[in-house]
């Protein structure tokens, strides 16, 4: 097949929220516009529901559910789409982060009501981390929510990001009457219905016409004519290449539910958003038209059957076309390795694939050869940047309660670490200490090393605020500082030092004391 033809009509991105603001709903309208799913509801939340938090087999199940909406292939207008889904559980964050390093653009969903919210921060934090392309969706405008200007400057304040409406709400809540296109200069009016997917889009060339009022009352027109007039004069116009730098994001208004704005929402997007262009590897940078095959694990999916003790390693393609039972290098292991079956995700199905494109994410039968970060190539030595490990926000010490058992607790925490579940950190060439963005992965840990290793363990709590990876050219001074600061310094799985600083105080004291040192919240870094 043409490698250039299929990477150019590929668009592999992801959707986040803050949860409940509405991914799920809209990713399966997307499908449903894609025919990928027939019905309303096929597709499962991954939602970690609070009530479960506790109950660890049920978030089991549901983590079964979400790996199989990992990864969501369809086809729409002639492009391939590959939506990757993300958790929006806080305590799987880190896995998120590392999702959010295979795409190459992201929509946001925002809550119209509840306007920038924790997490969504947060996610955005990695995305402006990589320029990562991002359009918003303000969700709910069947809801009475915010102001809509207010809610703009809510988004270009909290998440550091200028913004640029493309549509605009007429009215909301009771009396939303739908959104006025700004790019094709057309209305859309609202109808309350959750399983149509046609939208028709009334042209108006010019919004003073009195033909205008026509299809919605008097009052809204004047408002709609005063707002647009605002906008024009306030925004800037909108471009595309800012938008692929990462510094503008272009703003919808609509209903996933009601499936209103969403087909505006998805075709721009087709549109304007960018295919699988380059990547970043240590040694040079990769362009997605090259012929040889590239591409890097970026999660680590272990099936928690006792009798499958397999795993699938989630593996998106950089370059060139990856074939079945061909057999790739693979960099840290410097050997040579092959799959004879490479699963394609398509909503709720999976599928062997015979050959796969750059942009594409594909599930690699993994019996434990795989770690997050690998690359494989056609014998290259490349290795793929930007899959970093995020500063962890607990802090555990893990001691073994069977001391017979050392060796299984040893190769199961390595093995659990490798995944993603937690990090670990060495200190003093002993003692491990994990580090996790929620409690529930201690949980997970406990039960998987039991379960999976025959290992019993306890966690004893730390009082580390953060960590931080660090660097420094003036060798004397980082010496000196390891030595100081012995007690609050491990190696992480690459043996690079870690500072473990119990507050942002500390942190200030320690970079004022120590100017020629570097502090890093990410394993990555130039
Ligand atoms: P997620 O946690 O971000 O995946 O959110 P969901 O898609 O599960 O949606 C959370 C809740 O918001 C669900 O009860 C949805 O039915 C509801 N919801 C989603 N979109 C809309 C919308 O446009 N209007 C209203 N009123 N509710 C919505």
């Amino acid at each position: 097949m043409d490698l250039i033809k299929e990477t150019a009509r590929r668009k592999t991105f992801a959707i986040i929220s803050h949860p409940d603001a509405g991914k799920t709903t809209l990713t399966e309208k997307f499908l449903l516009f894609g025919g990928a799913i027939q019905t309303a509801g096929a597709v499962k939340s991954n939602k970690i529901r609070k009530t479960a938090t506790s109950d660890f087999m049920e978030i089991e199940k549901q983590r079964g559910i979400s790996v199989a909406t990992s990864v969501m292939g369809f086809e729409y207008a002639g492009k391939w789409v590959n939506i990757l889904d993300t958790p929006g559980h806080k305590d799987f964050a880190e896995d998120t982060y590392r999702t959010l390093t295979a795409v190459d653009s992201v929509i946001l969903v925002v809550d119209c009501v509840k306007g920038v919210e924790e997490q969504t921060e947060k996610l955005m934090e990695v995305c402006r981390m990589r320029h990562t392309p991002v359009i918003i969706f303000i969700n709910k405008m069947d809801r009475e929510g915010r102001n809509p200007f207010e809610l703009l400057d809510e988004l270009e304040a909290k998440l550091q990001i200028s913004v640029r409406p493309l549509t605009w709400p007429i009215s909301q809540g009771q009396s939303f009457k739908g959104v006025y296109n700004l790019y094709k200069k057309g209305l859309n009016l609202f109808e309350a219905n959750t399983t149509r997917i046609s939208e028709s889009i009334i042209k108006v060339s010019d919004l003073n016409d009195p033909e205008l009022e026509k299809w919605i009352p008097e009052s809204f027109c004047h408002k709609l004519r005063e707002d647009i007039a605002l906008i024009e004069g306030v925004y800037e116009p909108f471009h595309e290449e800012t938008y692929r730098d990462g510094l503008l994001a272009p703003v919808f208004f609509g209903s996933a539910i009601n499936n209103f704005g969403v087909k505006e929402l998805l075709e721009t997007f087709l549109t304007v958003a960018p295919s699988p262009d380059e990547r970043e590897a240590a040694e040079r940078i990769v362009k997605a038209s090259e012929p040889a095959m590239s591409g890097f694990v970026f999660k680590i999916h272990a099936n928690l059957d006792p009798n499958h003790r397999d795993r699938t390693a989630f593996f998106r393609i950089c370059s060139g076309s990856f074939e079945r039972n061909k057999f790739y290098y693979h960099t840290r292991l410097q050997k040579k390795i092959r799959f004879s079956s490479p699963t394609q995700f398509m909503a709720n199905e999976k599928s062997v694939v015979d050959e796969s494109f750059p942009g594409d994410v594909i599930g690699l039968y993994d019996n434990g050869s795989l770690k997050i970060g690998d690359t494989l190539t056609e014998g290259e030595e490349l290795h793929f940047r930007g899959i970093p490990s995020f500063s962890p926000e607990i802090f555990k010490a893990l001691e073994n309660r069977d001391p017979m058992k050392a060796k299984q607790l040893d190769k199961g925490i390595r093995q659990l670490t490798e995944e993603g579940v937690a990090q670990l950190f060495i200190q003093h060439g002993a003692r491990k200490i994990i580090g996790t963005v929620g409690e529930l992965q201690f949980d997970v840990i406990k039960f998987r090393l039991e379960h999976e290793y025959g290992a019993q363990c306890d966690f004893t709590p730390l009082r580390f605020h953060k960590a931080f990876w660090i660097t420094g050219s003036n060798k004397e001074m980082l010496d000196e500082f390891l030595r100081r600061k012995w007690n609050a310094i491990a190696l992480d799985k690459e043996d690079h030092p870690v500072f473990f600083a119990e507050s942002e105080w500390m942190m200030k004291t320690a970079r004022e004391d120590y100017p020629d040192l570097e502090f890093h919240t990410t394993s990555e870094f130039k």
